[in-house]
């Protein structure tokens, strides 16, 4: 006979056991009865068994009562916590253990499961008893999905309905504002069209999302227009179809929320300063905010330092686009690292009083292309847009997606209507 995989969870698996034999390949005349096979000693080749992380489940609990001896449960769980410290399983999480050996003699050969959604963590015994754990990413496949739909509920509902994973809307909500969340029911002709990219697992199941390739939403005879695009070949940005950054990444906000007064204001001048003890520019402006409070970045960018610095203390300065950068000094804590990418209003770091500094508060700067500016008179960053042939590039590739929607789209035809 031959066993499909076989699929128990603890709780009933010890009332399954005189089913699980029939998972032996060598157990060719199984059925219901096994009492009269005699398994002794046959050479086996199994199928590998599925368990299930049930509530109050341990995988050493796992282990011992799916066949596995305690010493070994013991090195299997030493191995995986050496590669990857404490891994916390969920409810539901599934484990597939392969067995080598005769049934009475049966040694775990090979424990995979999942990890998150893009990889799967693999220990292979070994022939010294020891175990070897790897983590093997999934192959994702990547996938274009376009959407046409009328704007007859909001942009966000709308797409969320049609199955577009919440995070792609979000950016879209991020770079076209409030257009994404119109509600416009006297007009017939308001629609939306989507080009985006989501990654599918090895079932078709989409596990990760990717990118905007395209989003054109129309009302009120007005086409706004969102192109994903990223110069450097790696990280996109959103432009519209002037190749200009979109309007969120154009404006620097407060980096402190709530009412905290400034308690020393932006002079290239000079103020005295309380512990140089002489004259000096003082290039940003202090805010009074108490050990602790969180610091938000003031518009997105990259994180160009992260570290103490000098009288400074802890410092983190941020590049935006079109030479704009922000400093955030005398911090307590650091919550971000060099390289990486930040969100406006993202939470980076906590107020606090370290380098040169009498009290607790957030030393704030901004810089034009390294020149000081008052952040009080910054409110706004000038549209970034592409240039020469970072433009150049950008124009070829909105052609090749305007026609690709061309292709894909029907006008009279909407998702939601059921028409196709
Ligand atoms: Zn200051």
């Amino acid at each position: 006979m031959s066993c499909a995989l076989f699929i128990v969870t603890h709780s009933y698996y010890s009332s399954l056991q005189t089913n699980t034999l029939n998972c032996f390949s060598g157990a060719e005349a199984g059925n219901d009865d096994c009492g009269d096979i005699d398994y002794k000693d046959e050479p086996t080749s199994m199928q590998p068994l599925v368990v299930t992380f049930q509530r109050g489940d341990s995988l050493n609990r796992l282990l011992c009562e799916n066949r596995v001896s305690e010493k070994d449960a013991d090195r299997i769980i030493k191995a995986i916590k050496q590669k990857f410290g404490n891994l916390t399983f969920q409810v539901g999480q599934e484990l597939v253990l392969e067995f080598t050996g005769t049934i009475n003699d049966i040694s775990l050969s090979k424990l995979s499961f999942n990890h998150l959604t893009d990889a799967e963590i693999v220990i292979t015994a070994q022939e010294n008893k020891q175990y070897l754990v790897e983590k093997k990413p999934f192959l994702l496949q990547k996938d274009v999905r376009f959407l046409s739909n009328k704007l007859d509920s909001s942009f966000s509902a709308s797409a969320k309905e049609n199955g577009v994973p919440n995070k792609i809307i979000r950016t879209a909500a991020l770079n076209l504002g409030n257009v994404v969340n119109v509600r416009n029911k006297n007009s017939h002709d308001d629609h939306f069209k989507f080009l985006y990219e989501v990654y599918c697992d090895k079932n078709g199941k989409v596990v990760k999302s990717g990118n905007i390739l395209y989003l054109s939403i129309q009302v009120k005879n007005k086409e706004h227009c969102l192109y994903g695009f990223a110069k450097d070949g790696k990280n996109t940005e959103y432009y519209n179809h002037k190749g200009e950054c979109t309007s969120i990444r154009s404006s620097l906000v407060r980096p402190l929320d709530g009412r905290i007064p400034i308690t020393s204001p932006f002079s290239l001048t000079g103020r005295w300063h309380p512990i140089a003890g002489y004259k000096r520019a003082h290039k940003g402006v202090d805010y009074g905010a108490r050990t602790g409070t969180p610091v938000l970045a003031a518009g997105d960018g990259v994180i160009i330092q992260a570290g103490y610095s000098g009288g400074y203390g802890n410092t983190i300065t941020i590049m935006h686009n079109s030479g704009y950068k922000t400093v955030y000094a005398h911090l307590s804590k650091i919550k971000v690292k060099r390289g990486q990418y930040v969100k406006q209003r993202q939470y980076i770091g906590n107020v606090g009083s370290t380098g040169l500094s009498t009290g607790a508060h957030l030393h704030y700067e901004v810089l034009i292309n390294n020149r000081h500016v008052n952040p009080l008179s910054v409110t706004r960053m000038p549209n970034f847009a592409l240039k020469g042939s970072d433009l150049n590039k950008f124009k070829q590739n909105i052609t090749k997606i305007n026609m690709d929607v061309k292709k894909k789209d029907i006008p009279t035809v909407y998702i939601s209507e059921g028409k196709l």
